[in-house]
């Protein structure tokens, strides 16, 4: 019999017997009105002690009860003891979590929406020196660089930025913010110090070797020219080895000089100074023509007089190579169209040749150092393929991109887009 019919027939049959010794006394109603009492009694002593029970957080033994309240009692202690489980599984996830983003090498921070410092782990403590009273504390009043300030602040975490530990100059972070959930982000700081080390001796050697490598190119070159002043042209195969082995150490003259621009790109502070950019572009159109043996196969097109802030030599370098390149792979009677402008976003300097074009596959590529697209041409190109890279470097020291458009067979356009704030003011 279910818990409920026990507790009807109980009633029921109470009710029976009321109605029994009521007819035999005579005294129904007063008898009813007793039972009616007793019942609503016993409920009400019921929910005292349901509600001492639970106020208690319902311990382990439960009073004692009879019918329905003992299953209450049941259920309710079920429950009780499946959300206590829970608790306990989660709180062992969380401890597991912590002690796992405890050892991680790389420190994390959880910020909160006014940039307050939640939480943070062992690697962050020690590499920006928090303390745990720092919770609460907002992170860029602890790490006051202002590239970082300005990388919180910014919202676009797509890239990283690179800062010294506030705590020991000698390691070099990179810090990267994720963000998550509502308003929530992640700091994490990885030590690049190694990293950086290698790179420096990397450049370092890049540029040690090219300088050296400068005065005994010279020296040859001297010998190279005096030599073939020397020759009479009697001995044809003497004649054209001369030929190659000048044409061989120009080769490396220029990409000695090109690694030693690169080298200098990356490491040399830059300079500030507003340039006459329609005056620089006439001059290298101009010389650009001259080396052509004046074919006039530049147009050059200047819509805006925009002068920019930037510095002249790499501009210079980076537009001399764009335009030697649009000259270089393109036949020799077409025309090379140069043109200085503004759009709504951007003062760009655009390039456009109708030559052999780039591959859409080697476009994303052409940029890299030593990259050269193999393609089979009636006459030979030099290069270093190391053109691009500089302008590329120039042209992110000017906070500039590079955009590239190419059709195989038809032409490229190559183009320059500075940022309106550049403009000289
Ligand atoms: P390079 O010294 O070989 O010209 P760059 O870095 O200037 O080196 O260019 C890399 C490669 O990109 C070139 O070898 C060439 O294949 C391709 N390239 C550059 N400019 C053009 C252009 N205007 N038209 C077609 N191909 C180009």
């Amino acid at each position: 019999m279910g818990i409920w019919q026990k507790e009807i027939t109980t009633v029921l049959l109470l009710l029976l017997a009321t109605a029994i010794v009521g007819g035999i006394t005579g005294l129904f109603l007063p008898i009813l009105t007793l039972l009616m009492l007793a019942i609503i009694i016993r409920q009400v002593v019921q929910i005292n002690r349901f509600q001492q029970w639970i106020s208690t957080g319902g311990p382990r033994k439960h009073p004692k009860a009879t019918g329905i309240w003992e299953d209450i009692y049941y259920h309710v202690y079920r429950f009780k003891k499946n959300e206590k489980r829970r608790k306990k599984k989660l709180s062992k996830m969380i401890d597991q979590f912590r002690q796992s983003t405890e050892a991680l090498p790389d420190a994390a921070v959880v910020l909160g929406v006014h940039d307050e410092i939640d939480w943070a782990n062992k690697a962050a403590r020690e590499v920006f020196g928090l303390q745990p009273s720092d919770k609460g504390q907002r992170i860029p009043n602890l790490i006051r660089f202002p590239e970082f300030i300005r990388y919180l602040k910014s919202g676009n975490y797509k890239e990283t930025v690179t800062l010294p530990s506030p705590v020991n100059n000698r390691i070099t972070l990179e810090v990267r913010i994720i963000p998550y959930g509502v308003g929530l982000r992640l700091l994490l700081a990885q030590d690049v110090t190694q990293l950086k080390k290698m790179e420096r001796m990397r450049k370092d050697f890049v540029a040690n070797v090219s300088h050296e490598l400068r005065t005994p190119l010279t020296v040859l070159k001297g010998y190279l020219e005096t030599l073939q002043d020397m020759d009479d042209e009697h001995s044809p195969l003497l004649t054209s080895s001369f030929q190659q082995m000048q044409g061989q150490t120009e080769r490396m003259q220029h990409l000695v000089d090109d690694l030693l621009l690169l080298t200098r790109l990356e490491t040399q502070q830059k300079k500030s100074q507003c340039i006459d950019v329609p005056a620089l572009l006439s001059q290298i159109c101009k010389e650009g023509d001259a080396l052509e043996n004046a074919s006039r196969r530049i147009q050059l097109t200047l819509e805006t007089t925009g002068h920019i802030v930037g510095d002249e030599q790499e501009l210079r370098s980076a537009f001399t190579n764009l335009l030697g390149n649009a000259l270089k792979y393109s036949p020799e009677d077409s025309v090379v169209k140069v043109r200085w402008y503004q759009d709504k976003e951007s003062i760009v300097l655009a390039i456009e040749d109708q030559g052999e074009g780039i591959a859409k596959a080697d476009i994303p590529r052409v940029t890299e150092r030593f990259y050269r697209v193999e393609t089979k041409r009636i006459k030979k190109v030099n290069g270093t393929g190391l053109g691009l890279a500089i302008v590329k470097h120039v042209l992110m020291r000017h906070d500039a991109h590079l955009n590239i458009t190419s059709e195989l067979g038809k032409g490229s356009c190559f183009s320059c887009h500075f940022p309106v704030g550049r403009l000289c003011k």
